[in-house]
């Protein structure tokens, strides 16, 4: 059994190492990807199903890794943000996200709104809000409103954030709280922050069923928002039950596989097309 122990552990020591291998090999490849053009932006409609009308989308980026193939942003996102790297690539993002705004501005709605998902390190890089960004939206002659960011509940919590956001909020970008009601967010940063849109995480919807608890937190979470002046985006929608109980429910925005999958530019601009209010 000693023996045995002894060689477990060997095991275990060697595909550590393996891990910790093809870990610095990542970041390394992760360090070049932006020179080397890796990354791309995917757009999801956010649909308002009471006019059907498509003037939002969430930009989800994805990496081509030229060995690995395609690699999850749930993979490289957290090594981006403990090496630093997702500053450069929060401000690529944005850089993307904004050049396409302006397109579908231009072309399909002058109202299109495209919605970033945001680190909170990425926020705390001091003036990148009003440096980089405010820069980048005068070059393109651009309103910030073209522009939402998606942060996350624990955000909401930290010292730094309320000067952020006024920051933020003076470029005319809107801000979205991503995922909630997994986090643990208290409702008195609600009333405190002047947030734009609530985000109902998609665990909330999986199992959504007429008189479900989900059914009464959703309602509840709707119910709250509108109070409080927030507009309601439901994710993680794929089937129309899901869909009609929400928007009984008075939900504003819905997004998921049941309306379109995370697509490409190009086969988002065919969406628009066909899509039957601009
Ligand atoms: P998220 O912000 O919660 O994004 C929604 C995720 O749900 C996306 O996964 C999307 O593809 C997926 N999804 C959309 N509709 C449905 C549906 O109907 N059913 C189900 N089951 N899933 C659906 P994705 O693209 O893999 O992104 C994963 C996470 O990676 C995102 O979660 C976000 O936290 C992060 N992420 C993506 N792009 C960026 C980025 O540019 N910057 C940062 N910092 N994080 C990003
Ligand atoms: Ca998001
Ligand atoms: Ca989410
Ligand atoms: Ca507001």
């Amino acid at each position: 059994a000693k023996e045995e122990g002894r060689n477990r552990f060997h095991y275990f020591t060697a595909s550590m190492q393996e891990a910790a291998q093809a870990r610095v090999e990542l970041i390394n490849d992760l360090r070049g990807a932006l020179q080397k053009n890796e990354f791309r932006l995917l757009y999801q409609p956010i649909v308002d199903p009471g006019s059907g009308r498509v003037h939002k989308a969430e930009a989800l980026i994805r990496w081509q890794h030229p060995e690995r193939g395609q690699v999850s942003p749930l993979d490289f996102i957290p090594i981006a943000e403990e090496t630093g790297l997702i500053v450069e690539i929060g401000n690529w993002v944005f850089r993307e996200a904004a050049k396409q705004a302006r397109v579908w501005r231009q072309c399909h709605s002058p109202d299109f709104q495209i919605s970033i998902n945001t680190s909170p390190l990425q926020l705390h890089a001091e003036g990148i809000c009003t440096g980089e960004w405010y820069d980048y939206l005068q070059a393109l002659e651009l309103p910030g409103a073209a522009i939402a960011i998606e942060i996350t509940e624990g955000l909401l919590m930290e010292n730094s954030f309320a000067t952020r956001l006024l920051e933020i909020q003076r470029l005319g970008i809107e801000v979205s709280l991503d995922d909630f009601g997994t986090g643990y967010s208290s409702m008195s940063y609600l009333k405190k922050f002047d947030i734009d849109y609530l985000k109902i995480d998609k665990s909330f919807v999986r199992n959504l069923r007429p008189g479900s608890s989900d059914h009464a937190l959703c309602e509840a979470m709707i119910v709250m928002a509108h109070k409080l002046g927030l507009k309601v985006i439901a994710e993680g929608i794929e089937t129309s039950a899901q869909l009609g109980l929400l928007s009984d429910t008075g939900c504003d925005y819905g997004q998921g596989y049941y309306f379109a999958r995370p697509m490409t530019q190009t086969e988002f601009d065919d969406y628009l097309k066909k899509s039957t209010a601009p």
